[in-house]
């Protein structure tokens, strides 16, 4: 067996191995010397020859209702598990906060082993969420050995406190190796829960993760201090209200995640894809998405089977999905939740990207996160959908039947407004990535500029309110909307319409976040906003509390200024029209507003006084903390313009450039002079210099070592050099024979299912 032909072997037993669940619906063809476009041919007859897929489960035999957080230790779980005293204990400190005793810690371990142990676990892990973005797990087992046998054990402390090494997770700086001590802690607010592996279980425990001088390593310490102070703040302006004891008022998230599922065996026949996440050659198809039939298009089966046990896997976590369609794009779909309180939102959220990507294996499939996996292919986002409230208050965004006259709303949302336009660049900074770069701005995602939608009632209120305050601000009510079918019932029309190119949209009673990445964790953007939101509203309660001394009567006169003097002067980042116009760009320019088109450009507002500044005020993170996740950003940054331009080189030089030589060979031999010889020759001989011009680029970028500088060198001066090959190549693809072309076309990846 020659070297080429083992390695394709390889990869091929690869590509079957993630099938383990399934792997009877998959016939493993014994591979054959390949070359050209014999594996794609290959690969293509089998997704060709999948006939239905075969149900593994059905929701029949096991409902819906009997699997929901199964493998939770929820609440109710705890309470029959443990003696009422240390319930009561363990409630007060998840309800309240506060350090949790440690002999109830150690009652709720044991309690907790065992629920685990006789649910197959053997092993216990402290998952946390280091500033990767990733979720990070170190297993340890249960198992002791005691005399000649075993023995579980798992005590109070080894629950409350993990050390993992944690030395080679990325710090920003914060901690060298020699004082690399970093703990992780359990977060009593969100529940314990069992991962199933095909051998056995895990008992997961959600933790964050500090370091040993109380620095944050992680994205769920910061997100846990910012709904503190978004409790504390907003809770002054409650009281304000007359409510002294409005409850915990949590911010609240539901996360949109949109993907992209691409059949496994065409998947490694792509480098580019395995290796990056997305596709670095590939010429624009014949077919697009021009013809907009997929957006909410009927499911295929394939996908449909996918989707369903997706949910199967997040329901027995708990993680309430509620909605599943397909997307713009072909071969691009969404799944969304129930809102539920941020933190527990942003654990489910790291759970679905991870049960996607696993589940999608038992199918043959692969799931793609990646921002921007196909060039000139709508790409994908996360919509962070926010708010806050308390079982009590509910959520204080929703402006009712008379938002005019709602003044909770109005302050809350006028906190909002006052927030994003303070912090606008820093909100840009918080979603910049190598990867999203390719997204934002272009002409289906949220351009780079900050803006926020109202909608046409709202934006009038608050155009009054800014202009004359409450009192005569807009009578006008929510509408009913005729449908023009008498059958159907009349629908309730909402307080705002839909916006698509809004980048930061109200929508009825809460606030969308559209810029978000979708490989992003949401925990950054989740916890910036509780921030800024906390800071405004400090701001507001500080100003009327000195106002109004305490007298209530007082409280309409000081809000009418509030609300004047605050909308005079944040009002311009409201903005109702076209988010993708040139003239809303000149607009914004005018307004004063910020375009922060590339990531470079963005990442220092994340340490702009202002920043550091409300993040002290909030206590949610400190200078070196902020600065920490700058330096990082800028790394990752690198890191991915790093790999991208290496296999950028590595496939044009050995797979792309050999194509275009044997079929130069065979173009020379049918001594046709038709002029295609002469295209595909000058193409072939650009190609060469492109190539040797990047590696150059790259290896200086390489020997950089100043993460900023080498940040804007790979943005200006290496991405147009990676350009610069892919415009070649994928000249090259659209003249090449294709039986010589070894890589799989964008046709085949978005169409083939
Ligand atoms: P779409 O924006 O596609 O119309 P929906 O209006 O159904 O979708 O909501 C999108 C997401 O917003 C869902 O995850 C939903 O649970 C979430 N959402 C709804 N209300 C709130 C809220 N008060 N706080 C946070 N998220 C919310
Ligand atoms: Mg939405």
């Amino acid at each position: 067996m020659c070297f080429h032909k083992q390695r394709k072997t390889f990869i091929r037993t690869l590509a079957n191995l993630h099938n383990l669940h399934n792997i009877s619906q998959l016939t493993y063809t014994k591979p054959t010397q390949m070359s050209g476009n014999a594996a794609r041919r290959k690969a293509i007859e089998g997704i060709a020859s999948l006939t239905t897929t075969t149900a593994s489960f059905s929701f029949k035999e096991e409902s819906v209702e009997d699997l929901y957080g199964s493998n939770v230790f929820s609440l109710d779980k705890i309470q029959k598990s443990l003696p009422k005293a240390v319930f009561k204990s363990l409630k007060n400190v998840i309800e309240n906060g506060g350090k949790l005793d440690p002999a109830v810690a150690d009652v709720v371990a044991s309690a907790m082993k065992d629920w685990a142990i006789a649910k197959g676990a053997t092993h216990y892990a402290h998952v946390f969420y280091p500033l990767t973005g990733l979720t990070a797990e170190k297993h340890d087992s249960f198992y002791e050995p005691n005399g000649s046998k075993t023995l579980a054990i798992f005590s109070g402390k080894t629950l409350i406190q993990g050390e993992p090494d944690a030395s080679s997770f990325p710090s920003g700086g914060i901690r060298a190796t020699f004082e690399a001590r970093g703990y992780t802690v359990w977060d009593v607010t969100s529940p314990a829960y069992i991962i199933e592996g095909v051998n056995g279980s895990t008992l997961c425990i959600p933790t964050a993760f500090v370091s040993w001088t109380e620095e944050a390593l992680d994205k769920k310490t910061p997100l846990l201090r910012s709904m503190q102070a978004l409790n504390i703040e907003a809770g002054r302006i409650l009281k304000l209200f007359g409510d002294a004891e409005p409850g915990f008022i949590s911010a609240t998230a539901g996360p949109e995640q949109e993907y992209f599922l691409v059949d496994s065996r065409l998947y490694h026949l792509r480098p580019d894809l395995y290796t990056c996440g997305r596709t670095l050659f590939g010429a624009k198809p014949a077919r697009g998405q021009e013809f907009e039939d997929q957006y909410f298009g009927s499911i295929p089966d394939r996908v449909l089977a996918f989707m369903m046990e997706v949910e199967r896997e997040a329901f027995k976590l708990a993680i309430p999905l509620k909605t599943r369609h397909n997307e713009v794009a072909p071969g691009q779909y969404e799944v969304a939740p129930i809102f539920e309180t941020a933190n527990v939102a942003h654990d489910h959220q790291q759970l679905v990207m991870i049960i996607l990507k696993k589940v999608a294996r038992r199918h043959g499939l692969v799931c793609l996160l990646a921002e921007k996996p196909f060039a000139g292919v709508n790409g994908s986002g996360k919509h962070l959908n926010w708010s806050l409230g308390s079982a009590k208050v509910g959520n204080l965004l929703e402006p009712g039947e008379a938002p005019h006259d709602n003044k909770l709303f109005l302050i809350f949302a006028t906190a909002v407004i006052r927030a994003v336009n303070l912090h606008q660049g820093v909100l840009r900074a918080f979603v910049a990535s190598a990867g999203n770069d390719y997204r934002l701005g272009a002409n289906e995602a949220p351009p780079a500029i900050i803006s926020i939608y109202l909608g046409e009632q709202l934006g009038e209120i608050f155009a009054q309110l800014s202009a004359k305050g409450f009192a005569v601000a807009s009578k006008k009510r929510n509408g009913v909307l005729n449908v023009g079918v008498n059958a159907l019932p009349a629908l309730s029309k909402d307080a705002g319409d839909r916006n698509r190119t809004s980048p930061f949209a109200f929508t009825g009673n809460k606030f969308e976040f559209r810029a978000v990445g979708s490989t992003f964790s949401i925990a950054g953007p989740l916890f910036l906003l509780n921030t800024i939101v906390a800071d405004s509203l400090q701001y507001f309660a500080d100003r009327i509390e000195k106002e109004t001394k305490g007298d209530p009567k007082k409280l309409d006169v000081a809000l009418q200024e509030l609300f004047k003097e605050v909308l005079t002067e944040h009002g311009k980042i409201i903005f109702n029209g076209n988010g993708y116009s040139e003239e809303w760009t000149a607009e914004a320019a005018k307004r004063g507003l910020l375009n922060l088109k590339s990531t470079p450009e963005a990442l220092p507002q994340v340490t702009l006084k202002s920043t550091v500044d409300a993040f002290k005020r909030q206590n949610v993170l400190t200078k070196r903390e902020l600065e920490s996740r700058e330096e990082l950003s800028y790394e990752s940054y690198v890191h991915s313009i790093r790999s991208e331009s290496k296999l950028t080189l590595e496939i044009g030089r050995t797979q792309i450039y050999p194509a275009a030589i044997r079929y130069i060979t065979e173009l020379k031999a049918s001594g046709l002079e038709d002029g295609v010889l002469e295209k595909v020759s000058a193409l072939a001989t650009g190609l060469v210099p492109a190539l040797d011009e990047l590696n150059v680029l790259r290896e200086e970028l390489k020997a950089g070592e100043n993460a900023k500088k080498n940040a804007i060198f790979g943005r200006d001066k290496v991405l147009p050099a990676v350009e610069k090959v892919r415009e070649i190549a994928d000249s090259l693809e659209e003249l090449i024979a294709d039986d010589l072309w070894p890589l799989p076309s964008y046709q085949e990846l978005l169409f083939l299912r």
